[in-house]
Formats: C-alpha cells, sequence, structure tokens
C-alpha cells in the first residue's frame, strides 16, 4: 500500500517525526512568534544558572500579585563586580511587549550553551545585571499595566508600586554607569520607527554625562544599522516626562540610560527583532572594552562612582549541572524514533485496511451493476423473493397470544 501513495505517507511520517522534535526540543529556546510564558522563562534562568559559572540569578522583589521579578548577573566570576562597568538591563515594563524578554532568555541560554564566546570574553571589563521580567502580572494577562492599573513606566520618582521599588533597589545596590530600558511599539502607540532615546544637550545629565551618552548611542547604533535597520536618534529635553525609567536613572543616579524601541509591524518576525536587542548588548559590552576614548570616559565615570560593590549571595549561584553523558543522548533520540517508526506503521496498517474495504465495496458495486445489465437484457430472472420476506397480508395472521389473566 505504501507504494500506491507514497507522497502521502511520506508526508504522514515527515509529521509524525516533527510533531516528536518539537515535543524533544521543549527546553530549548524559543525562537517562535508565541512568547514564552512566565513560568516557563522563570525555569529557563534557572538552567542557564545552573548551567554556567558566569551567570547568577537572585529575586529582586516581588510583584503586586507576589510574582518573583527575577534578577540575572552575568559577569566574570575572576574579576570584582565593582571593577566593571556595570549596565542595568531592563525588560518588560509593559507586560504586552514581549520581544525584550525573549531576547533576555535567549542570550543567557547561547551563553549558558557556551554559543557566546565574545560575550563571555567581555566581561572581564563589562557586568550585565539583567532583569527580564519587570512586570509579571501584566505579562501573565498580556497587558501594559501592572495588576495595581498603573503604568509601571510612568511611576519613576512616585515609586507607587513595587515593581518599581524593587527595581530601584537593585539600582542603589548595584550602582549600574549604563542602563537600557528596552520596550517595543504596540499598536496604540503613535510612532512606528526603531529609535534609541538618550539625554540632550540641555539636561542637566547631559551637560555632565551627555557627551559620553550620545557617543555611545551613536556608535551602538551605527553597528546595528550594518544589519540594514535603520534607527532614529532621539534626545529628550528639560520638558520632557521624568517619570519615565531611563529619564528618572540619569538624573537622580548619574547613569547613561537609554530608551530602546523596535518596530514590530516593519519587523514581525520575533526571531529577527530579538536579535537586534541582543545585538545592542553585545555593542555596549564591545565599545566599552574596544573604543578608546569611550574607554577613556568610563575610567573617568567610573572613578566618579567608585565604590565596594557588594558580594552577590551564594544562593545566587546554584550547583553546576552536569551535561548530558553521550549515551543518555543517543538514547534519547534512538527512543524518539523508535516511537516516530511505531506511528508511522500503526498508520500504514490502518491505510491497508482502509484500502482493502474500498476495494470490497468497488467489485461489489461492479457485481451488482453487470447482474443489473443481465436482468434488465432478459439473460437472468430477477431472485425470488424468499418466504420470509412475503408481506404480511397475503399471509395467515399469527394466533394472537393468550393473556395470563383471560
Ligand atoms: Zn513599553
Amino acid at each position: 500500500m505504501f507504494f500506491l501513495n507514497p507522497c502521502k505517507h511520506w508526508l504522514r511520517f515527515l509529521a509524525a517525526s516533527l510533531s516528536l522534535l518539537c515535543l524533544a526540543s521543549f527546553n530549548a529556546v524559543s525562537t517562535q512568534a508565541q512568547p514564552v510564558a512566565y513560568p516557563l522563562a522563570l525555569r529557563k534562568l534557572r538552567e542557564a544558572a545552573r548551567s554556567s559559572e558566569h551567570i547568577g540569578i537572585v529575586s529582586a522583589g516581588a510583584s503586586k500579585e507576589g510574582r518573583d521579578i527575577p534578577l540575572v548577573v552575568l559577569r566574570d566570576p575572576q574579576t570584582p563586580v565593582g571593577k566593571t562597568v556595570r549596565i542595568l538591563v531592563l525588560c518588560r515594563q509593559h507586560g504586552d511587549e514581549a520581544a525584550s524578554t525573549e531576547a533576555a532568555l535567549q542570550w543567557l541560554a547561547r551563553a549558558a550553551g557556551g554559543k557566546e564566546a565574545e560575550l563571555i570574553g567581555l566581561l572581564r571589563r563589562v557586568s550585565y545585571f539583567i532583569l527580564p521580567v519587570i512586570n509579571p502580572d501584566g505579562m501573565v494577562r498580556n497587558r501594559r499595566d501592572n495588576a495595581a492599573g498603573v503604568d509601571l513606566n510612568r511611576d519613576w520618582g512616585v515609586f507607587s508600586q513595587p515593581e518599581t521599588r524593587a527595581v530601584r533597589s537593585v539600582f542603589r545596590k548595584w550602582r549600574p554607569q549604563i542602563v537600557v530600558d528596552m520596550h517595543e511599539w504596540t499598536s496604540r502607540d503613535p510612532h512606528y520607527r526603531n529609535m534609541v532615546e538618550a539625554p540632550g544637550p540641555e539636561t542637566p545629565v547631559g551637560k555632565e554625562l551627555g557627551h559620553i551618552a550620545r557617543r555611545l548611542q551613536q556608535e551602538a547604533l551605527a553597528r546595528l544599522e550594518s544589519h540594514g535597520k535603520p534607527f532614529d536618534r532621539i534626545h529628550y529635553r528639560p520638558v520632557s516626562n521624568p517619570r519615565l525609567a531611563h529619564r528618572y536613572f540619569a538624573a537622580q543616579g548619574r547613569a547613561i540610560a537609554f530608551l530602546f524601541e523596535t518596530q514590530p509591524q516593519a519587523i514581525p518576525s520575533m526571531p529577527r527583532r530579538t536579535a537586534l536587542y541582543r545585538s545592542l548588548l553585545l555593542n555596549l559590552g564591545r565599545l566599552l572594552n574596544h573604543h578608546a576614548t569611550l574607554k577613556g570616559d568610563l575610567d573617568r565615570l567610573q572613578r566618579l562612582t567608585a565604590w565596594q560593590a557588594p558580594p552577590l549571595p551564594e544562593s545566587a549561584f546554584p550547583p553546576r549541572s552536569e551535561p548530558r553523558p553521550p549515551w543518555q543522548t543517543a538514547a534519547i533520540w534512538s527512543a524518539i524514533l523508535a516511537y516516530a517508526m511505531v506511528l508511522f506503521a500503526v498508520s500504514q496498517r490502518q491505510s491497508g485496511r482502509i484500502e482493502a474495504h474500498r476495494r470490497l465495496l468497488t467489485r461489489t458495486k461492479h457485481n451488482i451493476r453487470i447482474g443489473q445489465r443481465a436482468i434488465l437484457a432478459g439473460k437472468r430472472k430477477p431472485a425470488k423473493t424468499p418466504a420470509t420476506q412475503k408481506p404480511l397480508e397475503g399471509r395467515e395472521k399469527p394466533a394472537r397470544k393468550r393473556s395470563m389473566a383471560a
């Protein structure tokens, strides 16, 4: 039967195998358009921390409804964090903007899997403090604001919400010199272009650190644009709303703070957009390591903001999980292959039965047609109706059964 319609059967076999592959790669990082759900995101972060000595994870606090706000530290274990340039990365202040969380998860999984060798090399000079989900309550509801209905990116300086207070405590504890607040435009927003906003020269922070911010913005975006995606370079002014995270941190914390936005309408593919977020973070690390002028600026800034970094708690670095031995991987794949073959064999057997029934039906219909033609031609007499099928009126009525009462 297989050779009657091999194409159909092979397609079935391929579909079964692909569904199995999807199940098998459940733990791999999502590169699909469907964003990762909150519990799975937490699991992936813990897995990354277990797999690499460069990655640690602690709790930054809890959301309005008590969900954990994780803080991931990406650093070189041999270099004190206080001697590095610290980059604080804010993701998902708005629960319906998934790209920043996806980018952080992918980047950390790649680093944990040994696929970011350059990044690991940069960590001798740069540390990343990443908050992959600042608004978990908004994330689980897929909406912009938090569980109290507050837009977190209008709460800086007010600090009415536990989420913004948790991030403020991270900032106070680790004193990052650079802050990147990562967002994406939604259909409600009036702007539709990729952009990075930095403090303008006329703002108080802009006078002191603006030249470093603008150089960093210029250089980082020039590298991103080499991928063919144009970015607007925006500068905020003293009259701009100061309740946005990057403006608050720039004004209060003497940090070089940026707002990063991408345009989903122009780049609908989530993997392509998340690659831009990862490139921006990597480019910042590269520039801080290799750009002579920026290095000089950052050294001066580091002297201005020098302090003794607190030690990271031991619990931030869970025991490393041993890599899976090759025989185990081979056994898993053999089981998957055997399962696919059983599925294929069952589907083949089922197809065979259906085909046999179809042939029998066709033969019976053909015989009936031949018989009818023979009867019409008078070559054959129609079969007599069996006595058991005679109509009732032509026969004697059966005797009525006497009831017990009679
Ligand atoms: Zn946003």
